[in-house]
């Protein structure tokens, strides 16, 4: 992730990451009271790197932030002119970007007073790979929102999803899918889901998910692309029913799925709307034109 020329921005400055430094005795680093992002900057068509949905993955971070009574005393268009500072600064094109809110030291478990912004970047990959995944359906539930903020994308609540994610590797799967509370499907450790049946597009509403930016994305797509589009609560039993489906998230782009619990879907991938979505989400973010006719003939 990062090494001896890696620059970072913290609190205003630009430093390099081995350099910059941290107190052991913060509420972040003991109790999970942290927020962050996960947005990816891209070389778009014209060799411009942008990053992808910027303004919305800073407002999605002031958003969590203010759930959980931490302190966001910074400016939004500041900290987007910082991203690219850093990305320039690394000499990145295409990179995943970490922007952390976290909080100075305090043992207590009263809510912080102040707070301070980390945005560090990386090369990444595809987060979940690019072949098709297979899933199981995790033991572990979503968090009930009656006991967490869930909508805030906040550290604490990132053990769930690394709890969830290693049973499914343990057990030979490449991830994990979650039910919420009621024992309807949620999302994945790190993804939002959506699956096609008869033609049509289903994924869960929000209410006990992480409402992805990518998610959003892909739902402006469908409309564009005149591609129905429900969103309504669905079980594990008519999931596995589906013609197809797929993960989606900002470090996972669009990912299609093999099979559920080793339930293969039964519609190739390759003919699947997911597909369509993928390629619409990928010339999407590069600022390429995309036309659905082209994609089918
Ligand atoms: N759900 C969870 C639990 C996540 O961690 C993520 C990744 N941030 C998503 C969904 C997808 O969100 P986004 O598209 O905004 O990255």
């Amino acid at each position: 992730y990062y090494n001896n020329d890696t620059i970072l921005y913290l609190d205003g400055e630009y430093l390099k990451a081995t350099a910059a430094t941290t107190d052991l005795f913060g509420q972040s680093l003991h109790y999970g009271y942290a927020v962050f992002e996960g947005i990816r900057a891209y070389k778009t068509a014209n060799g411009e790197v942008k990053v992808f949905k910027a303004k919305e993955h800073f407002d999605r971070l002031k958003r969590s932030c203010e759930l959980i009574h931490i302190p966001y005393n910074f400016d939004n268009d500041e900290l987007i002119a910082a991203c690219y500072k850093v990305l320039e600064m690394n000499n990145m094109e295409e990179a995943y970007i970490r922007p952390l809110v976290f909080c100075p030291p305090n043992m207590t478990l009263k809510a912080a007073s102040k707070s301070n912004i980390l945005i560090c970047a990386w090369e990444w990959g595809a987060y979940l790979g690019e072949k098709l995944l297979r899933i199981m359906t995790s033991s572990f539930e979503r968090p009930n929102p009656k006991a967490f903020q869930i909508e805030s994308k906040s550290a604490g609540l990132y053990v769930n999803s690394i709890l969830a994610s290693q049973e499914a590797k343990q057990k030979g799967y490449d991830e994990a899918l979650l039910l919420d509370m009621n024992g309807n499907v949620a999302e994945g450790p790190g993804a939002n889901i959506f699956f096609e049946k008869d033609g049509k597009i289903f994924t869960p509403p929000p209410g006990n998910i992480l409402p992805g930016i990518t998610r959003a994305t892909v739902i402006e797509l469908c409309h564009e692309l005149q591609i129905p589009l429900e969103e309504k609560l669905f079980t594990i039993d008519e999931l596995k029913q589906a013609d197809a489906a797929f993960f989606c998230g900002t470090a996972a782009e669009v990912v299609g799925l093999e099979s559920i619990d080793g339930q293969t879907f039964a519609k190739p991938w390759a003919s699947s709307l997911g597909k369509v979505l993928q390629q619409a989400y990928k010339a999407k973010v590069l600022e390429k034109t995309f036309q659905r006719e082209a994609q089918l003939a």
